[in-house]
C-alpha cells in the first residue's frame, strides 16, 4: 500500500477535501519484469529518442531562468519538511531531491524539458529581490512575498496550507527580523494565495492584529469561498489526477505541477479582507508603502489585482502571468477562461507599469532589467492572444477541436522562451478551450451529435474488431512496432492505442491484460509530455488501472474555517444539484432554515424534482422548520454531527414534520469523489 503524501489542487475549495488517499492494491494486473515498485515500466527506445529530441528544440545552453532562481539566496533549509498536526508530511522538498540540480542529465522517462522546469521549481528558500522586498520560495505551491514598510512587514499571498504558512513565516523572521505584519494582500482569490493565512495570524500579537490590513480584489470573499462548489466533488476527483496525488515522488512518477511543487495539503483558512480594491489605478500607501493597483479580474481568476511598488521600480504579475503557459481551461475541470481578456491585461500591465526594473509573481522567480520586463511582458501575452486567434481562425475554417490542437504550433518568434511553454497549461488543451469559449461541445458533425455511451461503444467496436483476444494481440504488436518508428509516428502509435485499449477495457474492465497494456501507453505517453498535469494525468491513469482507485473520498471537514465563511444561500444551491431526482419525483416539501445569528431565513422549495430557494421572513409557515445556527448548519454539512443527532442536542430546534425532514435530507446525494476514470 502506497501511502499519499502530496494534497489536492488548491485552486477550489471542495477540490481540496479530498483526504489522503490509500490504494487498492487487490488488483491482478499482472506486474510488468521492467516494472517499479509503483508498476511503472520502463521507457520505450521510442520515448529515448523522443526525449533526446526535445534537447534540440529548445535553446538549453541559456542559464538565466537559473541565475534568476537563485539570485539573492538569504538562507535555505535543505531538510524542508512540513508536518500537518496528524503526522503525515505535508511539505517534502528532499523527496524531490532526486531531481538534477542544474536541470540537465533527464532520466529517459522525463521529458528534459519538463526536467528543467521541475529543477527551477526545487530551488527554495528565502530570497532578497531588491532593497526592501524578499521572496519566500518553495514552501509551497506558490510564491510568499515579503514587503518591508516604515515599521513592519507587508506580506503577499500567505500560501495554501496553515502549517506552510507558519514555517515559512518563521523562517523569513528568523531571518529577516522581527518587526510587526502591517498588512496582508490576497492577489487573488485562488487558495494557493490566502488558505494559510492562519498560519500567519497565530504568530501575530492582539495589537497586530487589531491593526492589520487584509487587502484582496473586490469579489475575493464571494469567489475565494464560493468558487466552484457546486462541481466540487468531481473536481476534486479530476486534481487528484492532475497533480499527481498518488503518484511516487521519483523519475517515474511525479516531478513537480509545472507551476510549482504542488500544493501543501494541510489546514486551511481565511481571513476577511478589511480593503477591498475596485478598480485599475487605486492606490494605497500602506506604512509607507505606496502601491497603485491593476484590477485583473476575469483573467486567470474572477477576482485578482497585480500591483506596482513606485518605490522599489517592481512589478507583482500576481498569476496574471508567470513562468510556465497557464491554463485556458484546467484539466481538473473549471469553466474555461478567456483568452482575449487574459492577454489584454497582460499587455495593459506592460504599458501601464513601464518603468519596471523588477518583476515578481505568485509563482516561480523574478526577473530583473527594464527591457528583459518588457519582453517576457509581451511574449506572455502574444502567446495567449496568438492561441486565441489562430484557434478562432481555424475553427472558422470548419476545423473541429483536435484538428486545431494538432495543428497549431507557436511560431518560432514565441518558441524561443521557456516561460511560455507548456508546463502546465498547453498550446493544444488550451486551443480547445478556446473553442469550447465560442462553440462549446459539438463540432456540427451529425455523427457526434447523439453516440452511445463510452461503455456500450466500446462493446460494440471491439465485437466488430473480431473480439477482445483479437485486439489485445494487435495491440501488442503495434505497442512492439512503435518502438522502432520515429518519434512522432511512435507517439502517434501511442495516442491511437490509448484510444484503441480504452475501448477494450471499457468493454471488459475484468481484462487485465487490456489494462496492463494500456497502462504501459499511458506510462509512454506521461514519461513524453512536456506538460506536468499532462504526464500526472497519464501516470495516474497507469496507476489506477494497476491499483484500482482510491479507498478515501472526499472529507469536507478540512475545509471548515473556509465554509464558515461561504454565504449560506451557496450551501443551498450544492444542495439543489445534489437532489436525486427520481426519488422526489411527486415530492412538494417545502423546509424552512432560520439563522438565528445571521438573522437570516431561507425557505427551501421541493417542486417537480428541483429544489429551489429564497430568502424569506422568520414568520413563514413550512413543512418544516429548522433553526439554528450558521456553524452548526456547517457541522451538519461536512458531516461532523449526524442528523440525527443534531435532531436531539440543543443546538437546533426542529417545528413542524419531523418525517418530511428527514425524508427532505434522505433525498440528496453523497457524491464521495471516488468515481472511477479510467474503467467504466
Ligand atoms: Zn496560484
Amino acid at each position: 500500500m502506497s501511502k499519499v503524501i502530496i494534497p489536492d489542487h488548491p485552486f477550489s475549495l471542495p477540490v481540496l477535501a479530498l483526504l489522503l488517499a490509500t490504494a487498492g492494491c487487490n488488483s491482478n494486473v499482472p506486474t510488468a519484469p521492467d516494472a517499479n515498485a509503483a508498476g511503472h515500466t520502463a521507457p520505450t527506445q521510442v520515448t529515448i529518442k523522443a526525449n533526446q529530441q526535445v534537447l534540440q528544440e529548445r535553446p538549453f545552453s541559456n542559464r538565466d531562468d537559473f541565475a534568476n532562481a537563485r539570485r539573492g539566496l538569504i538562507a535555505q533549509n535543505p531538510d524542508l519538511v512540513v508536518r500537518h498536526p496528524n503526522g503525515t508530511t505535508l511539505w517534502d522538498m528532499p523527496a524531490y531531491d532526486f531531481i538534477d540540480a542544474d536541470g540537465s542529465n533527464a532520466p529517459a522517462s522525463v521529458n528534459p524539458s519538463l526536467w528543467r522546469q521541475a529543477a527551477l521549481n526545487n530551488i527554495h528558500g528565502l530570497f532578497k529581490v531588491t532593497e526592501g522586498l524578499y521572496q519566500i520560495r518553495g514552501y509551497d505551491l506558490a510564491n510568499m512575498s515579503i514587503i518591508e514598510s516604515d515599521n513592519g512587514w507587508i506580506l503577499v499571498d500567505p500560501l495554501t496550507a496553515k502549517e506552510t504558512a507558519s514555517e515559512a513565516f518563521l523562517f523569513a523572521r528568523e531571518n529577516l527580523g522581527e518587526k510587526p505584519v502591517k498588512a496582508i494582500l490576497f492577489t487573488h482569490s485562488h487558495i494557493d494565495h490566502f488558505g494559510g493565512v492562519q498560519g500567519i495570524l497565530q504568530h501575530l500579537s492582539e495589537v497586530e492584529k487589531q491593526n492589520l490590513r487584509i487587502i484582496a480584489p473586490a469579489g475575493f470573499e464571494e469567489e475565494a469561498t464560493s468558487e466552484n462548489i457546486i462541481a466540487g466533488p468531481a473536481m476534486g476527483r479530476r486534481a487528484g489526477f492532475m497533480y499527481g496525488r498518488r503518484l511516487s515522488r521519483d523519475a517515474r512518477g511525479h516531478v513537480g505541477t509545472g507551476l510549482g511543487k504542488g500544493p501543501a495539503f494541510g489546514t486551511f483558512g481565511f481571513a476577511e479582507p478589511t480593503d477591498l480594491i475596485q478598480q485599475t489605478g487605486d492606490t494605497l500607501t500602506i506604512d509607507g508603502v505606496p502601491m497603485i493597483f491593476q484590477v485583473v479580474s476575469g483573467s486567470e481568476a474572477p477576482a485578482e489585482f497585480t500591483f506596482y511598488l513606485p518605490d522599489h521600480k517592481a512589478f507583482c504579475g500576481a498569476e496574471l502571468v508567470s513562468s510556465n503557459l497557464h491554463n485556458l481551461y484546467t484539466l481538473r475541470g473549471a469553466k474555461v477562461r478567456d483568452a482575449l481578456i487574459w492577454s489584454g491585461f497582460i499587455d495593459e500591465a506592460r504599458q501601464r507599469f513601464n518603468e519596471a526594473d523588477i518583476y515578481f509573481g505568485s509563482h516561480h522567480w523574478p526577473l530583473w532589467g527594464q527591457q528583459n520586463i518588457q519582453d517576457f511582458l509581451a511574449i506572455q501575452s502574444d502567446t495567449y492572444k496568438f492561441i486565441h486567434d489562430q484557434s478562432v481562425r481555424m475553427l472558422n475554417r470548419g476545423l473541429t477541436p483536435n484538428e486545431i490542437a494538432e495543428n497549431l504550433r507557436l511560431p518560432a518568434a514565441l518558441n524561443q522562451t521557456f516561460h511560455n511553454q507548456g508546463y502546465y497549461g498547453t498550446v493544444s488543451h488550451n486551443a480547445k478551450a478556446v473553442y469550447q469559449k465560442y462553440m462549446g461541445w459539438f463540432t456540427a458533425n451529425p455523427a457526434k451529435l447523439n453516440p452511445l455511451p463510452e461503455p456500450e461503444a466500446a462493446e460494440r467496436y471491439i465485437a466488430m474488431m473480431g473480439g477482445a483476444d483479437q485486439v489485445l494481440n494487435k495491440a501488442q504488436a503495434q505497442f512492439d512496432a512503435a518502438s522502432n518508428m520515429s518519434a512522432e509516428e511512435g507517439k502517434k502509435s501511442y495516442r491511437w492505442l490509448a484510444e484503441l485499449l480504452n475501448h477494450l477495457v471499457f468493454a471488459e474492465p475484468g481484462n487485465t491484460e487490456a489494462k496492463a497494456l494500456l497502462a504501459r501507453v499511458y506510462d509512454q505517453l506521461g514519461y513524453q509530455a512536456e506538460s506536468a498535469p499532462w504526464r500526472d494525468f497519464y501516470l495516474t491513469g497507469a496507476f489506477e488501472l494497476r491499483n484500482g482507485g482510491p479507498d478515501e473520498g472526499i472529507n469536507p471537514a478540512v475545509m471548515e474555517n473556509i465554509m464558515l465563511n461561504t454565504p449560506v444561500s451557496r450551501f443551498f444551491d450544492s444542495m439543489a444539484v445534489r437532489l436525486k431526482a427520481d426519488e422526489a419525483d411527486g415530492e412538494f416539501i417545502t423546509i424552512k432554515i432560520s439563522f438565528t445569528d445571521l438573522n437570516e431565513s431561507y425557505l427551501l422549495t421541493l417542486k417537480n424534482s428541483v429544489l429551489h430557494h429564497q430568502k424569506t421572513d422568520v414568520d413563514t409557515s413550512a413543512d418544516a422548520t429548522l433553526t439554528l445556527t450558521q456553524p452548526v448548519f456547517v457541522d451538519m454539512l461536512i458531516g461532523k454531527v449526524g442528523l440525527k443527532e443534531l435532531l436531539f442536542s440543543d443546538d437546533l430546534s426542529l417545528a413542524g414534520s419531523r418525517l418530511d425532514f428527514i425524508n427532505f435530507f434522505s433525498m440528496l446525494d453523497k457524491p464521495d469523489g471516488r468515481f472511477n476514470i479510467v474503467i467504466p
